[in-house]
């Protein structure tokens, strides 16, 4: 676990191993922190603490925007939107792109319009050890942004290499 004071915005990478880095907000009485955590470690990769940095300041590993399999093959183009927010604490939600990578999996997935099996892949992934109650949360915070996915999608998958 890693702490730094806000701010820090956007996509956020480690800069020892260049994964992407999830983040956890935790709102304090002096200031808010922000607590960086690695949702997978590459390959090979031991574990280690993460060293948070913004994604476009060094060469991150891509990984798809909907699961995080390593090395996407493809990127579907999508309006920017905005998250829709239940609870009266939570931070509104504005998509990070107007292109979205995806691996196989979840382009074939997208392409059969099965979000369910493109959430539990990415529940899969990224909350393999949680508990089950960290899973079902997690499973409603996923779902706006892939109903918002859906519904902001301007065309098919292009192939990038
Ligand atoms: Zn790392
Ligand atoms: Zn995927």
């Amino acid at each position: 676990m890693s702490e730094v004071p806000i701010p820090i915005t956007g996509p956020t990478v480690c800069a020892t191993c260049r994964a992407p880095l999830g983040v956890e907000e935790k709102v304090g009485p002096d200031e808010t922190v922000l607590t960086f955590f690695h949702p997978f470690l590459p390959e090979g990769v031991e574990p280690h603490v993460p060293e948070p940095v913004a994604a476009d300041s060094i060469d991150a590993i891509g990984v798809c925007d909907f699961c995080l399999a390593p090395g996407p093959r493809w990127t579907f183009p999508a309006k920017p939107f905005m998250q829709e927010t239940h609870e009266q604490d939570e931070v509104p939600w504005a998509s990070p792109d107007t292109e979205w990578a995806a691996c196989d999996d979840c382009k074939a997935d997208i392409d059969d319009d099965n979000y369910p099996a493109v959430i539990e892949r990415h529940l899969q992934r990224r909350y393999r050890d949680e508990s089950r109650q960290v899973r079902a949360l997690a499973r409603v915070q996923i779902t706006p942004m892939m109903r918002g996915f859906a519904a902001n999608r301007t065309g098919p998958a292009v192939r990038e290499y």
